[in-house]
């Protein structure tokens, strides 16, 4: 049978992440969002203060807690909450994903002088992350793999050898978007979401068992630390979405007048604040998504927008028929990077096609809901305008088509400092 479409937003029962529809045919996702706006957020926010008082350390020149972050993705607005409202002294990590725009070389540069923070960043060595991201296309068709890996290893591997028991990050997509979980569980970072969910079941001694190429390398980046020394120093991931009513593009544009953040619009989605940092996310990745299992970024950034209630189900899911087909310009400059051709990449996704959204390689249709249940469940409006604004550059001129391994950011020119 083919999976059903929720009546509130457009995702369908083939989520990847598995969502349930209900008797009303809305699902887990909106149900838990629903939350949002009944929970007592003053309470929460208590109840962080509270949480995150056992490891302020009070020390001067020792840090609090680990701050994961890139040059996007609610980065700004995790270390202003942080830093400014739970005066806690952190410490940024960031795992290099090597796929980086200059502008978003730039926001993560902005982010450390913005902040007067400190910033440890893991960047592997390009030929094996080459070599993982191939052996990843082959096993599981992802060319993101080694992303993921390493951006959920480097915070715990710091965290185990700084002795720094905390680590903060922003939204949970397990809570916000398909609500596996409600925010009153307050689900914590675990060892088996990261694997089950973040890397699609594959650790990275299994994508070695299954490639010997990978033998001779050095894997530990994106190897998650021993049980033992986790327990040992107490180590805890907190999610800020438990606690504050998560509305990333709120915080995004508040972080553009208050910070200078730095925005772009995207190939392939409406979505013009969260991937600003990476050629290929909302580009050939998300292609390579479409292909496995059947749908693409912009669908996650509708139904979003429509649980927050700025966009009416109907403007949702003609946002995503304009963006969904639209071409990734950057496919090419992933085939240059791995030295393999594009269709071999794209032949990878098509060898792992989710079973649920695809029949014999054709996209099996999902069956609409019912007119009386999508006007039953409809959410009021309560912003008529869901734009995305975009910055002005602050490097005009420069073409931004190829990867920035490491780069200085940018530097006010007045700045003598
Ligand atoms: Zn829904």
């Amino acid at each position: 049978m083919s999976p059903r479409t929720c009546a509130r937003c457009l995702y369908t029962e083939a989520h990847p992440l598995h969502l349930v529809l209900d008797s009303e045919f809305v699902c887990s996702g909106c149900r838990v969002h629903e939350e949002k706006d009944s929970i007592d957020w003053s309470e929460r926010w208590r109840r962080l203060e509270s949480l995150v008082g056992e490891f302020r350390t009070r020390v001067s020149g020792h840090y609090d807690c680990i701050v994961p972050v890139s040059g996007a993705r609610d980065s700004h607005f995790i270390v202003h909450v942080v830093k400014h409202r739970l005066g806690l002294n952190p410490l940024l990590v960031s795992y290099n994903r090597h796929y980086n725009t200059d502008l978003g070389i730039r926001n993560l540069a902005n982010l450390r002088m913005a902040f007067d923070v400190d910033l440890l960043e893991n960047t592997v060595q390009p030929q094996s992350a080459k070599a993982v991201t191939r052996a990843a296309l082959q096993a599981i068709g992802s060319m993101h793999w080694h992303t993921l890996a390493g951006q959920t290893a480097w915070p715990v591997q710091v965290a185990v050898r700084m002795g720094i028991p905390l680590i903060v990050w922003g939204v949970h997509q397990g809570v916000d978007q398909v609500g596996m979980y409600s925010h009153f569980d307050e689900i914590e970072m675990s060892r088996r979401y990261r694997k089950e969910h973040d890397l699609m079941g594959w650790e990275i001694d299994d994508l070695a068992a299954a490639d010997p190429r990978l033998d001779a390398l050095n894997l530990s980046p994106w190897r998650y630390p021993d049980a033992g020394d986790i327990a040992r120093i107490g180590i805890r991931g907190i999610y800020l979405s438990n606690y504050l009513r998560w509305d990333t593009k709120a915080q995004h544009e508040s972080m553009i007048e208050t910070y200078g953040y730095e925005t772009r619009a995207a190939s392939r989605t409406f979505d013009a604040y969260n991937d600003v940092d990476c050629h290929h996310y909302s580009g050939i990745h998300d292609v390579i998504r479409f292909r496995k299992h059947g749908y693409a970024k912009v669908l996650d950034h509708a139904c979003r927008e429509i649980r927050l209630r700025r966009m009416t189900r109907e403007a949702g899911a003609a946002l995503v028929a304009e963006h969904m087909n639209r071409p990734a310009p950057d496919g090419a400059l992933l085939a240059e990077w791995l030295g393999m051709d594009l269709p071999d990449i794209l032949g990878s996704a098509d060898a792992h096609r989710n079973p649920a959204a695809y029949s014999g390689g054709v996209p099996i249709q999902p069956q609409p809901p019912g007119k009386d249940a999508v006007e039953a469940a409809r959410l009021p409006q309560v912003e008529p305008d869901c734009s995305f604004r975009i910055t002005p550059t602050r490097a005009p001129g420069q073409r931004d088509d190829a990867y920035v391994l490491i780069g200085k950011g940018w530097f006010d020119p007045e700045d003598t400092q």
